[in-house]
């Protein structure tokens, strides 16, 4: 069978002399695993297209479980990532992250765009790459079905007005927002303010593209990084090797 898809390299690696295998997030099939031959040694053209965080058209032929890749052409490969030490980091554990939440032929669109959309916050001047990997974060475990739960108590359902001077208690065990009634309920729940409530709402809410369109002050930022430092570990539970990369540099 011939396959011919858009995807995102979320990984590469060598295998014998000059052969390759690429991991793609594919468009219609989800992760696909391919071997791309002679890749490393081919034409430039084959050989760059099946670099890590390369978006392009790929052809391939399956067999079985098997892929092997016919065919590649670069839509995108941004650039402004690959000669920045901070910036390359941190693309790398986004396509970590993705190659372990995102299941083989299981296409996940959003995902997908959300990566992309990711990738080029990254390759911008001036990218706060700390705070696009919260915004990442949060999103995905938006799209992968654990969002925070942020408009009502999850324990008691009581609606929790949005008022500027406001306090909130997000507990990570309850998956979102309690009231002040039930937080003691929850032990591990700490205090945000409604700036970083409306924050959170809209990276769940935004259109992809204007996912990254947006800052906030150093104090908001402290506050996603708080909650994400409990949130996501709780719903993806592995160690990342990229991040374990991240902390020894920054
Ligand atoms: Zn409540």
């Amino acid at each position: 069978m011939i396959i011919k898809t858009k995807a995102l390299v979320v990984k590469e690696y060598i295998v014998g002399e000059s052969d390759k295998y690429v991991t793609l997030f594919t468009k219609e099939y989800g992760k696909i695993q391919a071997l791309a031959p002679k890749a490393k040694k081919a034409d430039k053209g084959f050989a760059s297209a099946t670099q890590l965080f390369v978006y392009g058209d790929f052809i391939l032929t399956s067999f079985k479980d098997t892929y092997r890749m016919v065919s590649a052409e670069i839509i995108e490969m941004f650039h402004g990532i690959r000669n920045d030490l901070e910036r390359l980091s941190y693309a790398s554990y986004m396509m970590e992250f993705l190659q372990y939440v995102t299941e083989p032929m299981l296409p996940q669109i959003e995902l997908l765009r959300l990566a992309l959309v990711t990738l080029q916050a990254l390759a911008r001047e001036n990218a706060n790459c700390k705070l696009i990997r919260r915004i990442y974060e949060i999103r995905a475990l938006g799209e992968l079905g654990f969002g925070v739960q942020l408009l009502a108590c999850v324990e008691c359902g009581e609606i929790l007005e949005e008022e500027e001077n406001e306090k909130y208690f997000f507990s990570t065990q309850a998956g979102g927002l309690v009231c002040k009634n039930c937080k003691s309920y929850y032990k591990d729940h700490s205090m945000i303010n409604y700036s970083t409530r409306y924050t959170m709402q809209y990276i769940l809410s935004a259109p992809m593209k204007q996912l990254y369109h947006f800052t906030v002050t150093k104090h908001i930022q402290d506050q996603l990084s708080e909650i994400c430092k409990q949130y996501v570990p709780y719903y993806v539970d592995k160690e990342f090797k990229t991040l374990e990369f991240i902390k020894t540099l920054f």
